[in-house]
């Protein structure tokens, strides 16, 4: 029997319309929430995230404004333009896309956003506050894995965990995600000894690897809910996950497509934390 697919089109379009209410809601107490995105460079992926980035926030009813600045931009004047949106009124939340040039020093332009407009929660005091379980602002990646876990009905509670991958943007805030919802957690990386019998005990597994059909169904436990962030480009250039996903097809219980998984919940998790800043910044309870 094929596993049950998360659809995460369907749950961002559920999502998002959710959000639009509030946003129309909020417009007419007189806050308009509002999203910079900053892009440094002409690199063809970041474009399309940020196009996509855009488009998201019509369909919730944001204000965006995109500043797309040329390659050669100094990081002075990317940390001035960030001063600038801080003290916008009209910005309620701020992301620049990553990666930027190599001149210029990626967690300096983090440090820089102000704690309350940053949506991508990569801010070492949003990161530290994941860790102590109180936090304004959730990692969009992971946050949209709970948020799928959660409409399939999968509660991480009491179960092996497994996440592969221990980046600071997925793996690590991913893990501690599941742990916060009781779930045992064990993250595996490029080091891991005996991987395949470590994720084969998982009853979720997040494979945040970036590698092409890295998971396989000898590394699957029968019925277990396989979450696929990868986004890669297979030998026909075509967008894959991690996930050899036929084989794994047939194994576990509940599968995320590449693409149309994790992809659009990301971007849907950031126009939820643009909402949650506008209203933090206003003093409204969520
Ligand atoms: P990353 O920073 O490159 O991290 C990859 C992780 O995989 C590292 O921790 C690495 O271990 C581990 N790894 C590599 N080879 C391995 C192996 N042979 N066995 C076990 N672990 C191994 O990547 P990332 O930023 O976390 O992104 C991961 C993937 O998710 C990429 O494909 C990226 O494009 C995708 N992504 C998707 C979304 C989305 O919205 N869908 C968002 C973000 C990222 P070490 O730490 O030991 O090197």
């Amino acid at each position: 029997m094929s596993a049950i697919r998360m659809d995460g089109k369907m749950v961002s379009a559920k999502v998002r319309g959710s959000i639009l209410a509030e946003v129309e809601a909020l417009k007419a107490q007189g806050v308009r929430p509002g999203l910079a995105v900053i892009l440094v460079g002409d690199d063809p992926a970041s474009k399309v995230y940020v196009r996509n980035k855009e488009r998201a926030c019509e369909e919730c009813g944001i204000y965006s404004e995109k500043y797309a600045l040329p390659a050669e931009t100094t990081q002075e004047e990317v940390l001035a333009l960030i001063d600038k949106l801080n003290k916008d009124p009209n910005i309620s939340g701020i992301l620049c896309q990553m990666p930027v040039p190599k001149h210029i020093d990626a967690d300096a332009i983090i440090d820089a956003i102000d704690v309350t407009k940053d949506v991508d929660a990569f801010h070492p005091v949003n990161v530290g506050k994941i860790m102590i379980g109180d936090f304004d602002f959730l990692p969009c990646t992971p946050a949209g894995v709970m948020e799928l876990l959660d409409e399939y009905g999968i509660d991480p509670k009491g179960k092996e965990c497994v996440v592969i991958g221990r980046s600071n943007i997925v793996g690590k805030p991913q893990a501690m995600l599941l742990l916060h919802r009781h779930g045992t957690v064990t993250i595996c990386h490029s080091r891991t000894a005996n991987l395949k019998e470590v994720c084969a005990r998982a009853d979720i597994l997040v494979a945040a690897v970036g590698k092409a059909k890295f998971v396989t169904a000898d590394m699957v436990k029968e019925g277990a809910a396989v979450i696929d962030v990868g986004m890669n480009r297979d030998e026909n250039g075509k967008l894959c996950g991690d996930v050899c996903f036929d084989e794994v097809n047939e194994k576990a219980g509940y599968l995320t497509p590449v693409p149309g998984g994790v992809g659009p919940m990301t971007i849907t998790m950031l126009m939820k934390n643009t909402l949650k800043a506008a209203k933090l910044q206003h003093g409204i309870a969520d």
